[in-house]
């Protein structure tokens, strides 16, 4: 179809007469503005948006409510509304469907925003780590603790198998709930997570040791495997890995009282160099609480870091990212306006595109492993 693009009327026009996805992606972001507030007035009560605060602004601007993944997914179910287009990646669409009630449905506006840290651990490769630690006598006193960026899969994993899911705010408590049940987590799928809340528990890091999914037995022998009182799972965020401790050198020889504040998936070193960690929700409240005058370098995604400065600008408290190349997360950026406008106008015709659900016999075990969750606070 060919479309001129500078006449705004034509444009809609013959938008609106296809419903072909990659019409829309040939239009530009602005022209979809319109079209999402429209269609967004159109649906009503029975839909809601719901945008994580790593999606971008074209898109975050049009949530009903805005957050991190448990908080939006307890919103999702806890409304009444039919359909929830999730604004964030996969992972996230399906613990909204776990987690809504019967009759909802979650709708991913592109199904390929995934998540690099969730598709590090596959259930196969979780099964056979199970099986090793069967095999050397392990299993038994080992429990299964999954974060919230997982797969479905490796959630009803942990609540099969007598584990539970946990967020980065609650991964101390998780830690706890499980110790209190057996010698030794399993923790998955990032080993940053992992590893931070572990030191700040106070277990030593030769006891946490790592489990390669593609080494021989995890690259691990039996001795050290008994020896351990956490086996992470060698996954990592591609987005907080890559803040590095000089980063946190640099900005406070540049700017001598910041405050250095990061997410808990950043590396063990920069954790430990920094002021404080804490989840999206938390770093925003600790600026929040802060005084005015006092100036922070965030680790976490550029997409939340430029809207907190752009924010507490009015506040006086001035707001840079710890590693001024910026780190995005490729695959919730790829929810466009144009994904999300497509996604509504199909709604408001009765069609419901790109939905996520989760098969019921999965569902069943990860909502137990996110129910016991629930239990820790
Ligand atoms: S920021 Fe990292 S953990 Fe979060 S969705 Fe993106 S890749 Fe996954």
């Amino acid at each position: 179809m060919n479309l001129v693009i500078d006449d705004p009327p034509a444009v809609a026009a013959a938008a609106r007469s296809s419903c072909s996805l990659e019409d829309y992606l040939a239009l530009p972001d602005h022209s979809m503005d319109g079209r999402i507030a429209e269609a967004r007035a159109r649906l009503g009560a029975t839909t809601l948006i719901l945008g994580h605060h790593y999606q971008r602004d074209e898109v975050i601007r049009f949530a009903d409510a805005t957050g991190d993944s448990y908080k939006l997914s307890k919103i999702g179910a806890e409304t009444g509304a039919k359909y929830l287009v999730f604004c964030g990646v996969h992972f996230m669409a399906e613990s909204a469907d776990v987690l809504g009630h019967d009759g909802q449905q979650v709708i991913l506006p592109d199904l390929s925003a995934g998540c690099s840290m969730a598709d590090m651990a596959e259930i196969s490769q979780v099964e056979a780590c199970w099986e090793a630690l069967e095999h050397v006598g392990l299993a038994d006193e080992t429990v299964p603790l999954t974060y919230m960026n997982s797969t479905a899969a490796i959630k009803a994993f942990c609540g099969e198998h007598g584990g539970l899911v946990c967020t980065s705010s609650n991964a101390g408590a998780a830690f706890q709930w499980a110790f209190a049940r057996g010698k030794r987590i399993l923790f998955l799928p990032d080993q940053h997570l992992g590893r931070n809340t572990g030191f700040a528990m106070g277990i030593p890091l030769n006891k946490m040791v790592v489990w390669d999914p593609w080494g021989l037995q995890g690259g691990q022998t039996k001795q050290s495997l008994a020896a351990s009182r956490v086996l992470l799972w060698k996954g990592h965020c591609a987005v907080h890995q890559r803040f590095l401790p000089s980063h946190v050198d640099q900005v406070r020889a540049k700017y001598p009282g910041i405050q250095v504040i990061v997410h808990p998936e950043c590396r063990f070193e920069v954790c430990q160099k920094s002021d404080a960690l804490g989840s999206t929700e938390r770093l925003i409240a600790l600026v929040e609480q802060a005084p005015a005058g006092q100036m922070f370098a965030i680790g976490t995604e550029i997409h939340l870091v430029n809207r907190m400065a752009k924010r507490f600008a009015g506040q006086d408290k001035k707001i840079i990212t710890l590693d001024d190349t910026g780190c995005l997360c490729t695959t919730m950026y790829r929810i466009s306006p144009q994904h999300l406008a497509w996604a509504l106008e199909n709604l408001v015709e009765g069609r419901v595109m790109n939905r996520i659900q989760v098969r019921p016999s999965v569902k069943r075990w990860a909502k137990v492993a996110l129910d016991r969750m629930l239990e820790v606070g």
